[in-house]
């Protein structure tokens, strides 16, 4: 497969080609998945010669307090890491869509799998364009996972830890192996947890339904966008923990993630969904989240950053 990314990045401290920034196969991060990434998005705007980028301090925040869960040394704070990011993104000038990758890592070429001794993480950041992470129109299959997910004491799933993404991996390659586009996780004992990167909402009767953050999920920031979008549309909400079988009943279910953005799930265990169509809360979800990142919700201008392209 072949992968498109922006020509600059920010490596060891400064903006460099990206073709350029290496490291070491003995990298503990490489060894032993000892990192941790964001994922934010940049939606072009040609009109306006500039890209909206969707809840960059949420997004630092997250990263940082995963930073923090590890109980690492950071050198950046959020103002700088948003600072760097704006540059990276006036350097590489995007003219499309695209998704930004910060990554925290332990750079330190030890042996030994503990950052007691070694413990500075460093920092780089590359961008790439993006479209569908998975299709928003045509309707998920998606499969109950076997590998149950991460719990909040083995490897927790409120920090974006690299090394837990063998739990997604395992999860993903299963779906695809069985001809589904996504898995969904349980928990340990047996809740709904969350998609293999992406959050999990259901409707029941009108009501929005999602696990809690104590189900073993990410505190997803597009979960926290839905949340207050439904409020604003007059949803009523429901944030509990969900058993496997009403997933089954449901009348309509969705992922939702920075990747994914709002992608509507058709057939959950060849259970078809609903009437098989994209549900009247789904959709109506759907279309204010794309008003709200592109920058056409004049309500929701607090979430975005403008990064001006002009020369
Ligand atoms: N859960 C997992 C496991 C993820 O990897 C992601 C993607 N970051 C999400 C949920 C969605 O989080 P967000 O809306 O902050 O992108």
């Amino acid at each position: 497969m072949k992968y498109n990314f922006f020509p600059f990045c920010f490596f060891n401290g400064k903006i460099v080609e990206f073709e350029s920034a290496k490291v070491s196969v003995a990298t503990k991060a490489l060894q032993y998945g000892m990192a941790v990434f964001g994922g934010i998005r940049g939606y072009y705007r040609k009109d306006l010669s500039g890209v909206y980028v969707f809840r960059i301090s949420d997004h630092y925040k997250r990263f940082l307090n995963s930073l923090k869960i590890l109980g690492v040394k950071f050198p950046y704070s959020a103002k700088e890491l948003i600072d760097i990011t704006v540059s990276l993104i006036k350097k590489n000038s995007s003219k499309s869509n695209f998704y930004l990758r910060p990554f925290a890592y332990a750079d330190s070429l030890g042996l030994s799998p503990n950052f007691a001794v070694d413990s500075d993480f460093n920092f780089t950041l590359y961008m790439l364009p993006l479209e569908e992470y998975l299709s928003i129109n045509k309707g998920l299959r998606v499969k109950v996972s076997s590998f149950r997910r991460v719990a909040d004491n083995a490897i927790p799933s409120r920090a974006k830890i690299s090394g837990a993404y063998v739990n997604s991996a395992l999860a993903s390659k299963e779906a695809y192996d069985n001809n589904c586009d996504e898995a969904i996780f349980l928990t340990e004992d047996g809740h709904i947890a969350e998609g293999s990167a992406e959050n999990l909402f259901i409707v029941r009767n009108n009501r929005l339904i999602t696990p809690p953050v104590s189900d073993d999920v990410l505190e997803g920031i597009t979960r926290d966008t839905i949340l207050t979008l439904a409020q604003r549309l007059g949803i009523e909400v429901e944030v509990r923990s969900i058993d496997r079988t009403e997933l089954y009943v449901c009348d309509e279910a969705f992922f939702c993630g920075t990747g994914v953005q709002v992608s509507w799930i058709k057939e959950i265990d060849r259970r078809v969904i609903g009437n098989g169509k994209i549900g009247k809360i789904t959709k109506a979800l759907q279309e204010l989240y794309f008003n709200v990142v592109q920058g056409f919700d004049e309500e929701a201008e607090s979430w975005r950053t403008f990064v001006s392209l002009k020369k």
